[in-house]
């Protein structure tokens, strides 16, 4: 065999796991089948605005370990996450929060504003919350399920809250006190030149092809190297054996805008579903970018079909069955290991990639 290891994959997940083996010696070799590295996270400058071409990526994390690793690789901002959102003409802060309570209520204690998603959770006579919809009703009421969620939630996942799990709410924080930071983690920032600087650093030693995708080789690859890692779609590995796996699409249209400040704030949620996008990115705002002009980006949620860019896994009952086969099976592998946010099939944050990539690398070791 030529290599010790064939990643597939140059996102995060394949750039770790590549670093830490080639560090040690080991052989790898890393295919991509886009026509850049970094998976996800890349980012690009243009006028000098470093542009996360696959939507604001920010780095948050509680994990000490997981930030002084990637902290090796970049310095990183003090950059807080505030997004406002717009409904129709009103403006809220996000997450929820006194001031969003406020905005919406006119409410200023926090006695009167749990008054309020008490009285609203009791109408809807929601006592044990089994889907997105009764559990964001439960946390913040539903004056904020209909103006923030709603429509936000079913442009981002083209599914009824009611059919949506409820953990996805879940990710956003609910205070009551006046704090607009959207992440409740220790450490937080944005990576200063971009995180595409960082999978530099991490491959530096690692070679890599671009635009190659093992599947129009896969006989090929499979003879190259002892041992695969596959970030890829899990269910695409397994030729679709069990059935296909739901994902949701993304489409991101990037424009240069005349103007030195655009909307005033790096994040912008459009919440109602007559707006087809969900966001908008001011991208010079992540690392307070001095230019005359800006770039924005509106992120178009769409359904995903075979071909296009698979960005979320859909969580719910009757995918995570069809998981649990392909799962299974990719744990009798004994020369393929599986990681990243694809071949788990799991909503996976920055941070915890790195976190299961570190796992991986010391478990390989070990066995
Ligand atoms: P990926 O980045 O998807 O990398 C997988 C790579 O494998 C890709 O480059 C792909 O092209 C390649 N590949 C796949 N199949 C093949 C094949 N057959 N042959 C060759 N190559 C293949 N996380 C945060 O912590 N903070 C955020 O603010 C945040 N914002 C996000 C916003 C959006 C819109 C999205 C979609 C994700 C966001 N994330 C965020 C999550 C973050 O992007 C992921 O956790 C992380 O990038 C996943 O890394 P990965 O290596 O698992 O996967
Ligand atoms: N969400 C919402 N309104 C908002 C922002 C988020 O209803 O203004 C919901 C929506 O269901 C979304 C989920 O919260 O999918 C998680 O939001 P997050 O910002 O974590 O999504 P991501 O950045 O991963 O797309």
């Amino acid at each position: 065999m030529k290599y010790d290891y064939l990643i597939v994959g140059s996102g995060l997940f394949g750039s770790i796991f590549a670093y830490e083996m080639s560090k040690i010696g080991k052989k790898c070799l890393i295919i991509e089948k886009r026509d850049h590295i970094g998976g996800n996270v890349f980012t690009k400058s243009i006028e000098n605005i470093n542009v996360h071409k696959y939507g604001a990526h920010i780095f948050h994390t509680n994990d000490k370990e997981v930030w002084e690793y990637i902290s090796q690789f970049a310095e990183f901002n003090r950059y807080t996450n505030s997004p406002v959102a717009i409904y129709k003409d009103e403006l809220f802060n996000l997450p929820f929060n006194m001031n969003t309570f406020y905005q919406m209520w006119g409410v200023k204690s926090p006695a009167e504003a749990k008054k309020i998603i008490a009285k609203q959770k009791k109408e809807s006579n929601i006592d044990n919350p089994s889907n997105l919809e009764e559990k964001a009703i439960s946390l913040v009421g539903k004056d904020i399920y209909e103006k923030l969620i709603k429509g936000y939630t079913e442009k981002q996942w083209g599914k009824k809250c009611c059919e949506l799990p409820s953990f996805i709410i879940e990710r956003l924080p609910v205070r009551f006190i006046f704090d607009n930071n959207y992440f409740n983690d220790l450490y937080q920032g944005i990576p200063l030149g971009g995180y595409t600087k960082i999978i530099q650093k991490l491959l530096n030693n690692v070679e890599v092809k671009l635009n190659c995708d093992f599947f129009d080789e896969r006989e090929k690859w499979e003879k190259i190297a002892d041992k695969i890692v596959f970030t890829g779609m899990i269910d695409q590995y397994y030729d679709y054996c069990f059935g296909e796996l739901e994902y949701r699409s993304l489409n991101f249209k990037h424009y240069i805008k005349d103007t030195d400040n655009y909307q005033g704030n790096a994040v912008i949620n459009f919440t109602e579903s007559s707006i087809p996008f969900t966001r908008i990115i001011e991208h010079k705002h992540f690392e307070k970018t001095e230019s005359e002009k800006t770039i924005i980006t509106e992120e178009y949620p769409s359904p995903w079909e075979k071909g296009m860019e698979a960005y979320y896994p859909i969580n719910d009952e009757k995918n995570s069955n069809i998981f649990k086969k392909y799962d299974d099976l990719s744990n009798k592998e004994s020369n393929v290991i599986f990681g990243g946010r694809l071949a788990k099939y799991k909503y996976y944050d920055m941070w915890e990639v790195i976190k299961e990539a570190l796992a991986t690398v010391k478990k390989e070791l070990n066995d």
